[in-house]
């Protein structure tokens, strides 16, 4: 994965390239494409993959940069929606965005790995809902945690 991806989607939101944010984003681009054990992440499910990482993960892999910079980049990135923040039983992980479009994450509780996906069926739920209670629904999120085909064929 080409290291000017994150830098760009940054740049068209209107964020400037300074040094510690391309630092980051080449980080970030290494951990989210890379197993713990060094694999490349299951290239073989294809691009709609990518592997998560821990803000701590981030923050230990980019020592000269301060922690409230990388926490900043994080937040930023986040929301012009380059990255993906999923909620785990170990803390929040963050992964590649292959979406701009609204979707949800079917997460591996082995690996870490995650695969955006688009559940029509799901929206279709979310929409009965809204329309049947007197709360006014703001948005939702769905995480399937499962294993992934590598770990089940482990
Ligand atoms: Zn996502
Ligand atoms: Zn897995
Ligand atoms: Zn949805």
């Amino acid at each position: 994965m080409s290291q000017n991806l994150l830098d760009k989607e940054l740049y068209n939101a209107g964020f400037t390239l300074t040094k510690p944010r391309k630092i980051v984003t080449k980080k970030i681009l290494e951990l989210s494409s890379n197993h713990l054990d060094g694999d490349l992440c299951c290239e073989s499910e294809g691009i709609d993959h990518s592997h998560t990482f821990g803000s701590e993960e981030l923050v230990s892999s980019a020592p000269d940069i301060g922690r409230a910079t990388i926490f900043r980049i994080l937040r930023n990135l986040s929301d012009i929606g380059s990255l993906c923040k999923i909620e785990t039983d170990g803390g929040a992980v963050y992964t590649r965005s292959t979406s701009s479009r609204h979707h949800h994450h079917l997460f591996c509780v082995k690996c870490g790995c995650v695969t955006d996906r688009h559940f029509p069926a799901f929206e279709k739920i979310m929409k009965n809902i809204s329309s049947t209670e007197d709360w006014n629904l703001i948005s939702h999120q769905l995480v399937v945690y499962m294993e992934c085909l590598n770990c089940t064929k482990k």
